[in-house]
């Protein structure tokens, strides 16, 4: 019997995702530092509330940030690097209001988000981190494939099935535990397990809060960016490449696998010593030993 271990693609161990609230001015800043250290991130948008915004509206004197307006998200956020995600229409705490008006919002904004982005959109960051069990159903039935909540989990797993529309990210840019978890996450192998996911969240105005916010984001950047062994994803790709892994459909002797999704998936099958490292194409059948 072999012990299957999910890896990423490339055959990497370990992969790096960020997501970052509001859809607001310091986003453009943040942006450039996406693209400049080739990471990724998800930009959880409240259509809604960039409507209201126009394009030649500014930052009133000591404002800290402002909404992007429609506009300039989309010229912004129009980039390999960047996932466009969901955070309500207006920005609501759903499990403080009426199911229906809920389900109105979140809905709402998925349509406006795909409208002006041309695109599928099926991520949803929850306003306040307010939801309860009948807000994930409703996120389930609008189309969402994942919703992500404020609650970190300080280690490197990934989501199971069942915890997608409550997926808690790995820690908070801010958070005190922050800097020893690159330091593990850097410095120690991941040889035995699945994939390392290592998820970082945030809000681009908190960079702007102190004189050297940015200063400090960009040191994080430096000491995780460009590594052999990380892929570097959005959180709807993260997702859905972890939901093609655990569809992977297995021969009663356990000697091969089919893959009946559109993504490549990469593992390692059976221990260290004498193990193999199997790629198994999209649609095709693939050896384990
Ligand atoms: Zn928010």
């Amino acid at each position: 019997m072999k012990k299957l271990t999910l890896l990423f693609p490339g055959f990497k161990t370990k992969a790096l995702t960020f997501s970052f609230d509001d859809g607001i001015d310091s986003d453009i800043e943040t942006m450039e530092l996406i693209k400049k250290y080739d990471v990724k991130a998800t930009f959880n948008l409240c259509s809604g509330v960039s409507k209201s915004i126009k394009d030649e509206d500014v930052r009133k004197p000591g404002q800290l940030c402002m909404p992007l307006s429609l506009n300039k998200a989309k010229a912004l956020f129009s980039d390999p690097h960047a996932e466009v995600a969901s955070h309500g229409y207006i920005h609501p705490a759903y499990g403080h209001i009426a199911p229906s008006d809920a389900l109105y919002d979140m809905l709402t904004d998925r349509r406006e988000l795909e409208e002006l982005f041309g695109c599928l959109v099926r991520g949803h960051a929850y306003p306040y981190a307010s939801f309860n069990e009948d807000v994930m159903e409703m996120m389930r039935i609008s189309g969402f494939a994942y919703a992500r909540s404020c609650d970190s989990r300080y280690d490197f797993k990934l989501p199971l099935e069942d915890e997608w529309f409550h997926w808690r990210p790995t820690c908070h840019w801010r958070d005190g535990e922050c800097e020893q978890l690159v330091n593990d996450f850097t410095t120690q192998d991941n040889l035995y397990y699945h994939g390392w996911l290592f998820y970082i969240w945030g809000h681009s105005y908190e960079f702007r809060e102190t004189e050297d916010g940015f200063d400090r984001f960009e040191a994080l950047l430096k000491k995780l960016a460009f590594r052999d062994d990380t892929w570097y994803a959005t959180n709807i790709e993260i997702c859905e490449y972890v939901k093609a892994f655990r569809s992977l459909i297995y021969f009663a002797d356990g000697k091969a696998a089919y893959n009946p999704t559109q993504i490549d998936i990469y593992m390692r099958a059976g221990h260290l010593c004498g193990s193999n490292l199997v790629c198994i194409p999209a649609g095709k059948t693939a050896r384990l030993v």
